[in-house]
């Protein structure tokens, strides 16, 4: 079936270097680079994976952006959470479709945008309101409407509590996630998960205190490594340099009746 691009569509342009652009496909616009420009009409019509051509000749694969794609060049705030922890999270969390999950605090959406894309229905707790709005408008630009209508973002502190209950799996990714213990035991069900991101080790020491303290179990702790490789002919080896440190996951079980 032919996937071709349409004017309002997002189009991932690569270049023979392997740099990717994203651009938003509207009739009548240019994508500037310094090999000259690609008219928008000329992406517009054709099929993805198709080669266009700049006004100076370079060469450009389109496709549509992955979700990968999309969170490393959308618009952001605060720092976001990256692929490579992305899709372990979701594992760790055990996310599923129709999951109820409350994440805190959403930032520029990345993670949201992946627990709505397994298809967990998302209550968001952010204390920035130009992040909860610029995490809305991400969500709303790559998920579209069906997504909105599974996502809330509230404007608050989630060290002061969370009024929801029954909640499946607590996901954070905020500076003190150990304040959000004693309120995750009311909020979640027995049985439900609690996942922390927290970039330094002083958190994930102070995070498992606290859950040790509660009635969380079946806590653990890991780091994803991910280390790409060179392929070229006879030269395979990995690459020299790597994504050495993003953060630490830690995740637990809430027991008890
Ligand atoms: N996971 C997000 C990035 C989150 S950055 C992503 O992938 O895009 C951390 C966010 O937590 C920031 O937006 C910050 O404003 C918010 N935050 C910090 N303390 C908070 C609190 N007590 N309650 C709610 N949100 C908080």
């Amino acid at each position: 079936m032919s996937r071709q691009f349409r004017a309002g569509d997002r189009a991932l342009l690569i270049d023979q270097k392997k740099r990717r652009y994203l651009v938003n496909l509207r009739p009548g616009g240019q994508f500037h680079s310094h090999a000259g420009y690609v008219e928008h009409d000329q992406i517009i019509g054709v099929g993805e994976g198709a080669t266009v051509r700049s006004t100076k000749g370079s060469p450009y694969v389109a496709v549509r952006p992955t979700l990968a794609d999309f969170v490393l060049k959308m618009p952001r705030g605060a720092q976001v959470i990256y692929p490579k922890d992305l899709g372990p999270i979701l594992m760790l969390a055990d996310i599923f479709p129709g999951a109820r999950v409350l994440e805190s605090g959403v930032g520029s959406g990345a993670l949201s945008m992946t627990l709505l894309r397994a298809g967990a229905e998302v209550t968001g707790y952010e204390i920035r309101d130009d992040f909860a709005s610029r995490a809305r408008n991400n969500v709303a630009a790559f998920l579209g409407d069906e997504a909105l209508a599974r996502y809330r973002v509230e404007v608050r502190d989630c060290y002061e509590g969370i009024d929801l209950r029954d909640l499946d799996r607590i996901v954070l990714d905020l500076p003190e996630p150990w304040q959000v213990v004693k309120h995750a035991e009311l909020a979640l069900h027995p049985g439900g998960v609690l996942l922390a991101y927290t970039p330094s080790v002083v958190q994930v020491m102070q995070l498992r205190e606290a859950l040790d303290a509660s009635r969380f179990d079946l806590a653990e702790t890991v780091e994803v490594l991910s280390r790409s490789w060179h392929v070229d002919g006879q030269a395979v080896r990995p690459d020299h340099r790597m994504v050495a440190h993003t953060g630490f996951l830690t995740h637990a079980r809430l027991l008890g009746g």
